[in-house]
């Protein structure tokens, strides 16, 4: 992994997260609409909450209509501090043009009081992430949830430093994914929220990925979280952990930026964990993946190329012999093509990722490709399967 830092300011959702807080949280003064007098945030949540969440109207009205009735009337303060906190929650993210972000705020002021240009209202590659339709759908929970981050925030007197402030959003929002929202506490939403991971990503982004979706984030662990040696239970950690072993190996046709940014959405990642559900699918996956190591630390050995990291470094020629031994036969369904087509399978593929030398010829058996993911599904399942006589008694019983 990159030992310099990264500089996530140069992408605007990070410079304007700082900016917000400085302006809105620390100085109590507008981000979104120009406005010179400090605002008392504690009075508008109050009116906020009384209008937005006391009484919410559960209509089938759209977002827009229901806004315009509950507000009507509000203060001038009321409408600014709601204007600014729709500006967080529309800020950093994709599926939002920078036309539709900016219209929120027009909603009740002019163009010449409503911030403008691109340092405010961005789209690619600026943004964190697209949490698909969803983050739109539920509109009205992400920003209550956001309401209650702010406001839980301000109600902890003397915040002047950024970087506390920063901790303490990140300290908020990972024990409302991980922990839960209290209920009863004001704004409280019981909903799974993308907001959490968005502002706790913007608020620590070398510490949490840029990953929305809570089922994201589980599939990522189930396919990949055996490659970790001694994987975390914080599943924010044990995707780091993950990322840490992937990182030399994938991503690498990917703009050194993105893959910085968005490592497990990079073109070679993203396709073996995305839309992997089922405990089913996501073994298959994590097969699919183990062989495609296994195979490619052959072809390595054979360039005689350095690599660390999750490589395996096994020798071509240990391989080949097994390969002889076996002559060129599946050793679980005798399958033979021209001494050719056939995939070399390690027993216990975790050690060597571990203990790349220590490889022997026993160790080492013929599979055929379809043995061979096979093989890798069913040690996904029980370690048993690292025994030659379980495996082939699986395998051939299939
Ligand atoms: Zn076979
Ligand atoms: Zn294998």
């Amino acid at each position: 992994m990159s030992t310099s830092p990264f500089n996530w300011k140069q992408f605007h959702s990070y410079r304007v997260f700082d900016e917000f807080l400085e302006s809105f949280l620390i100085k109590r003064k507008s981000y979104v609409i120009q406005h010179d007098e400090a605002l008392n945030l504690e009075e508008a949540f109050d009116d906020i909450e009384k209008r937005f969440v006391t009484d919410f109207d559960d209509s089938e009205a759209t977002f827009e209509d229901k806004v315009a009735q509950q507000f009507n009337g509000a203060s001038e303060q009321t409408k600014i501090v709601f204007a600014n906190v729709e500006f967080l929650w529309a800020m950093p993210m994709e599926n939002i043009t920078p036309e539709k972000k900016r219209s929120y705020a027009l909603r009740w002021f002019d163009e010449a009081e409503v911030v403008s240009g691109e340092r405010y209202f961005f789209g690619y590659p600026h943004i964190i992430a697209n949490p698909g339709s969803w983050y739109l759908r539920n509109k009205y929970f992400e920003i209550v949830a956001a309401l209650r981050v702010l406001s839980l925030v301000t109600k902890k007197l003397g915040f002047t430093d950024l970087e506390n402030l920063k901790t303490e959003i990140a300290k908020i929002c990972y024990s409302s994914i991980y922990e839960g929202v209290p209920k009863g506490e004001r704004f409280a939403v019981e909903k799974v929220c993308g907001i959490h991971s968005a502002l706790m990503h913007l608020a620590d982004p070398e510490r949490h990925e840029s990953i929305i979706s809570a089922s994201h984030r589980e599939q990522i662990c189930a396919v990949f979280g055996h490659v970790v040696e001694k994987p975390s239970a914080d599943v924010e950690v044990l995707l780091k952990q993950i990322r840490a072993e992937l990182y030399l190996s994938h991503g690498n046709n990917e703009d050194p930026d993105l893959k910085y940014r968005w490592f497990f959405y990079s073109k070679d990642v993203r396709p073996l964990w995305n839309d992997k559900t089922s405990k089913r699918e996501q073994r298959v996956s994590s097969a699919i993946f183990d062989v495609r190591l296994e195979e490619d630390a052959e072809e390595l050995e054979g360039a005689r190329e350095e690599v660390t990291g999750l490589r395996i470094l096994r020798s071509a020629k240990l391989a080949n012999e097994a390969k002889l031994r076996d002559g060129y036969k599946c050793r679980a369904c005798g399958f033979h093509f021209e001494d050719q087509i056939v995939h070399i399978h390690h027993l216990d593929p975790v050690s060597e990722y571990k203990r790349p030398k220590a490889t022997k010829l026993e160790d080492l058996i013929t599979l055929c490709p379809n043995c061979h993911y096979i093989a890798h599904y069913w040690l996904r399942i029980s370690p048993e399967f690292k025994r030659l006589e379980t495996l082939l008694a699986k395998l051939s019983a299939k």
